[in-house]
């Protein structure tokens, strides 16, 4: 690093938010990145500390301290080759990473982290705006095929790598259009669509095939997950038909509330009401669309799915947004000394939050409350945690008003069926059992089924998705090319 005392003279910089009162009048991303300037002296503040934990702390070891010190010399092209060399997608993880990374950075001891996830977002831009990101076409082809089954970022991330690697790659999604929980979990105004519309066109001129609406094996009927499926294929018929076989599904079963009163209209799964927003938002028309619009609104779970929820309903113009959390509120800091360079337990208030929200911690819905088949409102207690179990605070019930319940509680597993139709074997939790050795990780019980991404690990992020697709497409590429 040629600057190597930037933290003594400059601040950390947050990238500059669109006012609430403007942001919240669509669906936009409203986050400024940095200008080339702000870049330069940002990066001046990575100290290149000999032992950098930052790039252990980030799930695709991205090199950190080498890409700060190419945006400090104003080579971005050199930048955006080094970040592209550990990340297939930086301008989704630019965007929607909680940063990991920055937890764990040395200045983080005693003063602010360098805005590692700024500087990324702009090296990614710059290389976008500059046309620096070009298809990398394979200049051999090794006459394998690949069936991937899934688009999310671990599908992405392993086709694109395989296609690389010179094997002929189809990708499988059973929704109309490509990125999984990127394309209709994560709200617009987080990550618009046309950065991923970008990669696909990418993903495409490097070869892959990509097959949209084709619904790998079976869902059960009722199964409330994304499915525009207008076709299916049968496992055995990928068994048959390609050399290796690699399952990126999703973890897409989330946790419901069965307390009664569930079945009342008004109370609907976060992954029900956000693809709907997601889906108007590129123009399809939704008649039956669950709105939020001059409703009271409560969001049960207080994870980055209900915070998306709240940022959508507010949009809609709820006239409330209440978000429940059965944990009781954290530290607003947190204890440097006892948890750097791990993540932190700490109160984390989003830019959703900051639109306008009421937030309740340690709380629990006993019952949803309705009239005539339409819910009215819901009861809670208040809980305590006594011997590593919840307990209700003795009188401490509540009515609480609501015209509309978006359970957030996040998801449990992937949907049973479609591993059972493969014969995958699946851990404890419900995930498809598959290790992340050095040696046979990502590979099934199966022969030749490979599983990466949250149908492996359980619901995770973005950046863990991308790395288990890329250490799997790794994986599969080892296994096809073993010398016979
Ligand atoms: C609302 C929401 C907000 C989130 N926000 C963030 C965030 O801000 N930052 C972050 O890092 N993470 C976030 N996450 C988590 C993140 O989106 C996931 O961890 C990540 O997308 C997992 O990637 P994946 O590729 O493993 O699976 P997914 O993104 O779930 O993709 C799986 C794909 O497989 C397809 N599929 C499944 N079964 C079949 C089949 N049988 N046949 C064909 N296709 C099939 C599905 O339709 C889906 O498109 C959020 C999640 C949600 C729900
Ligand atoms: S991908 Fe996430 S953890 Fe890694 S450098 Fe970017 S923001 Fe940090």
């Amino acid at each position: 690093m040629e600057h190597t005392k930037g933290f003594l003279n400059y601040q950390r910089i947050e990238e500059d938010y669109e006012a609430v009162e403007l942001r919240i009048k669509d669906y936009k991303e409203f986050v400024h990145e940095l200008t080339p300037e702000q870049a330069k002296q940002q990066s001046a503040r990575c100290m290149d500390c000999g032992t950098p934990f930052c790039h252990n702390a980030c799930p695709v070891n991205n090199v950190i301290p080498d890409f700060n010190d190419l945006v400090y010399r104003q080579d971005w092209q050199n930048a955006s080759q080094v970040l592209h060399s550990t990340n297939n997608f930086p301008e989704f993880t630019g965007r929607i990473c909680p940063a990991p990374c920055e937890a764990a950075c040395t200045l983080n001891i005693n003063s602010d982290p360098v805005g590692i996830k700024s500087i990324e977002r702009a090296i990614v831009e710059r290389a976008r705006a500059e046309g620096w990101i070009k298809p990398q076409i394979a200049q051999q082809k090794t006459g394998k095929k690949v069936a991937v089954v899934g688009s999310g970022p671990a599908g992405l991330a392993a086709a694109q790598q395989l296609a690389r690697a010179g094997h002929s790659v189809t990708l499988f999604e059973k929704n109309d259009q490509v990125g999984g929980l990127l394309r209709f979990g994560i709200p617009d105004f987080k990550l618009e669509k046309e950065t991923i519309d970008k990669r696909v066109e990418q993903l495409k001129a490097e070869g892959v095939e990509i097959r949209t609406n084709t619904l790998v094996g079976e869902l059960p009927e009722g199964t409330k997950v994304t499915n525009w499926a207008t076709t299916s294929v049968t496992p055995a018929s990928l068994l048959k038909d390609y050399d290796a076989v690699l399952l990126t599904g999703g973890s897409e079963q989330s946790r419901d509330l069965p307390v009664p009163g569930r079945e009342l209209e008004g109370v609907h799964f976060a992954m029900e009401f956000l693809p709907q927003q997601n889906r108007v938002n590129a123009g399809v028309a939704m008649p039956e669309q669950i709105r939020a619009a001059n409703k009271q609104v409560i969001v049960i779970g207080g994870g980055d799915t209900g915070s998306d929820c709240v940022g959508t309903s507010n949009r809609q113009g709820a006239t409330k947004v209440v978000q429940f959390e059965l944990m009781p509120k954290p530290p607003e800091q947190e204890d440097k000394p006892l948890t750097w360079p791990y993540w932190p337990y700490k109160l984390r208030t989003s830019s959703s939050h900051q639109e306008g929200c009421e937030r309740e911690f340690a709380i629990a819905t006993k019952e949803f409350i309705g009239s005539e088949g339409k819910l009215t409102g819901l009861k809670t207690v208040h809980v305590e945690m006594k011997d590593g179990k919840f307990e209700e605070v003795p009188n401490s019930e509540k009515i609480w008003p609501a015209d509309l319940v978006l359970l957030a509680m996040g998801f449990v597993s992937p949907v049973a069926s479609i591993l059972e139709g493969f014969g995958v074997e699946k851990d404890a939790r419900g995930n498809a059992k598959a290790s992340t050795d050095a040696k046979g990780g990502y590979a099934t019980n199966v022969p030749k089924v490979f599983s990466a991404g949250d149908m492996r690990r359980g619901q995770s992020l973005v950046v863990w998705a991308i790395r288990e697709g890329r250490e799997a497409a790794s994986a599969v590429d080892a296994f096809l090319m073993e010398p016979s």
